[in-house]
């Protein structure tokens, strides 16, 4: 059906490209392309099926360009990191290829996640006639598809949102993250903010906190109220919600050792001198933190992430709950990799496969929940993260 290039080879780029390379029907070649090759070689000797790869850097626009005008793919798969959302924007649309990423573009030098930058894209890929899918992810990406579903299937209106994403796993060190450490500990220390009556109210990281019971004995846990960024697309999105909220599970473990870090300044984005050489002290601690891509073999238990809707249905109240239950052990055995990155990878491939298919082919910059979400939560349940929906369920969150 179709030629992709997908760019990163870490956790989510593994992924990704075992989803991929499995259906030879809708993705009729697929280059692995990074900035490290040996890291794309690595993922393609896993596969039974043959790849190829490539070392590339994305943010050499016009070498990204030369290289997408000389592969001519139908479509790049973006999971490098958020830095390179733009570069490899603007190389799509000087090479004319569809776009798609799992997370929001962000400035180097500022935590901020926003969708500013690429929404500002929106007239230059209607025009060229090409599409740019943004955060087809699990969160973003799963949740704003079960928002969707929720809103088209069980309610008149949604007025209120809690996406909840409890991580159950143990990966048996003191403390690593389970993806892009740099990442990962830029939104965790970020300030929290969260949609209250048609604005954002900022409250200080961690603030607020909870105990959450997860269904189907997965345990309970307690989760932290931050911002997440897909609370901006949805809320914009579905302007009758009075209230969106984004909770996360940490253990008091990973808390104390991040307070450490933060107190001590090894979390700092600003760069400092060290014997005659900058150094970025959160880029510091990522050398030294345990690659994600390596907590695969040790990580055990279980993740549950999902949406908690209230609103409105033939006039009465209503509540649901959308989730999916994803093992650690078992993504392992399927694709070598932790449920983190598989949560993520799979749903890239998903909305891959969508615009592929042309299921969800429109030209402009589009957040996943504006697309039509019954084929791709259709898809979920096929391609490894079957979901189940709670209707009017017995815990309330505060
Ligand atoms: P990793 O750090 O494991 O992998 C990132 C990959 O991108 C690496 O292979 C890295 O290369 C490559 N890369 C970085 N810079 C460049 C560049 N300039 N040119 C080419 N390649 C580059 O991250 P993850 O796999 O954990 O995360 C990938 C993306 O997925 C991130 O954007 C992250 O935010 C997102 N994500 C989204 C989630 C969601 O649910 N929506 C959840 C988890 C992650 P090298 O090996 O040389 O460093």
């Amino acid at each position: 059906m179709a030629k992709v290039v997908i760019i990163g080879a870490g956790g989510v780029g593994g992924v990704v490209t075992h989803k991929v390379a499995s259906l030879p029907e809708v993705f009729t070649d697929v280059v692995l392309a990074s900035r490290t090759l040996a890291k794309c070689d690595a993922i393609a000797a896993q596969l039974e099926r043959p790849i190829r790869t490539a070392q590339i850097d994305a943010d050499d626009v016009p070498a990204l360009t030369a290289f997408l005008q000389a592969e001519q793919p139908y479509l790049v798969i973006n999971v490098a990191l958020p830095y390179q959302d733009l570069t490899i924007m603007d190389a799509c649309l000087n090479a004319g290829v569809h776009y798609m990423d799992t997370a929001n573009y962000e400035p180097l030098d500022t935590a901020k996640f926003e969708y500013k930058w690429q929404w500002a894209y929106q007239e230059k890929f209607e025009k060229a006639g090409l599409m740019a899918l943004l955060g087809s992810g699990f969160d973003p990406g799963a949740t704003n598809v079960f928002t969707a579903h929720l809103a088209k299937h069980y309610f008149d209106e949604i007025h209120t949102l809690d996406i909840i994403d409890v991580n159950g796993g143990d990966h048996g060190y003191p403390f690593a993250t389970n993806f892009n450490p740099e990442i990962n500990i830029r939104e965790v220390s970020a300030e929290c903010r969260h949609w209250e009556d048609g604005a954002f109210v900022t409250t200080p990281a961690m603030s607020s906190n909870q105990s959450f019971t997860c269904p189907e004995g997965v345990g309970t846990y307690d989760i932290y109220r931050m911002y997440h960024e897909e609370l901006e697309s949805l809320t914009k999105h579905y302007p009758t919600l009075k209230r969106a909220q984004f909770w996360m599970s940490f253990s008091e473990k990973y808390l104390t050792h991040l307070k450490c870090l933060e107190n001590v300044g090894m979390t700092s984005i600003e760069p400092i001198d060290f014997n005659g050489q900058q150094i970025t002290p959160i880029q510091f601690l990522q050398a030294v933190l345990p690659d994600p891509a390596s907590l695969g073999p040790r990580t055990r238990g279980k993740t549950c992430i999902g949406c908690y809707v209230t609103g409105i249905k033939d006039g009465k109240p209503k509540t649901a709950y959308l989730y999916n239950i994803c093992d650690h052990e078992s993504c392992y055995a399927e694709v070598k990799s932790q449920a983190i990155s598989y949560t993520t990878g799979v749903p890239c491939m998903i909305g891959a496969k969508m615009m592929v298919e042309g299921t969800w082919m429109k030209p402009g910059v589009w957040n996943i929940e504006q697309m039509d979400p019954d084929a791709f939560l259709a898809d979920m349940n096929r391609y490894g993260l079957p979901w189940t929906v709670i209707e009017d369920p017995e815990f309330n969150l505060k």
